[in-house]
């Protein structure tokens, strides 16, 4: 299968995009200019706000995510310990009980999902557009029906109804965002 030589512009490693502890920014961003904090769920140390312990990009620098939410139980209940949280525009802060952290008020600020990173590594041996040169179920190279959510590209219908059966559905939203992030400029 060819592979672009270009090189896919979503890089989780980034420090400027993902800044790991050391990076965050401390102040809110300029329009257009967001970054993502990624973040993985160690424990769950909920009392009465849903709140995890998570471990930072850079490894044994643990801080907590509160759900401030409106309905915050809804909104974490993806968080599973060994998920990932992404955290977009995310400030630092200290709580009340002295633990540093970061607070999610806003509930389209946050991405949680499993297999965040296997998707990067998998999102970037594709094009620059993210997209697969061939069918992501039989490797046939043609692209004549994809998802209309995230842009992924199968041969046919049944390739794409097999997909989703099999794995898409629960990947579908985070390809989504991988390929957004992936047409931002970082600056
Ligand atoms: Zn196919
Ligand atoms: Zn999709």
């Amino acid at each position: 299968m060819p592979v672009s030589q270009r090189r896919y512009a979503v890089d989780l490693e980034d420090t400027i995009a993902f800044p790991d502890i050391t990076h965050v920014p401390i102040f809110s961003p300029h329009k257009e200019r967001n970054w993502y904090i990624l973040t993985e769920i160690v424990s769950d140390e909920t009392v009465s706000r849903p709140t995890f312990r998570v471990e930072d990009k850079l490894a044994g620098n643990y801080r907590v995510v509160v759900f401030s939410t409106n309905d915050p139980v809804t909104y974490a209940k993806e968080c599973k310990v060994g998920h990932m949280i992404c955290i977009k525009n995310g400030l630092p802060k200290q709580f009340l009980d002295g633990r540093y952290g970061y607070e999610i008020e806003n509930p389209w600020h946050i991405l949680v999902h499993q297999v965040l990173r296997e998707l990067n590594a998998e999102l970037r041996k594709r094009s620059d557009d993210g997209l697969l040169l061939s069918c992501v179920v039989c490797n046939t190279p043609k692209e004549n029906v994809g998802c209309s959510n995230c842009k992924t590209r199968y041969c046919s219908r049944e390739c794409m109804k097999a997909d989703w059966h099999s794995r898409h559905m629960q990947i579908c939203n985070v390809l989504r965002a991988l390929h957004k992030w992936n047409r931002m400029l970082w600056g």
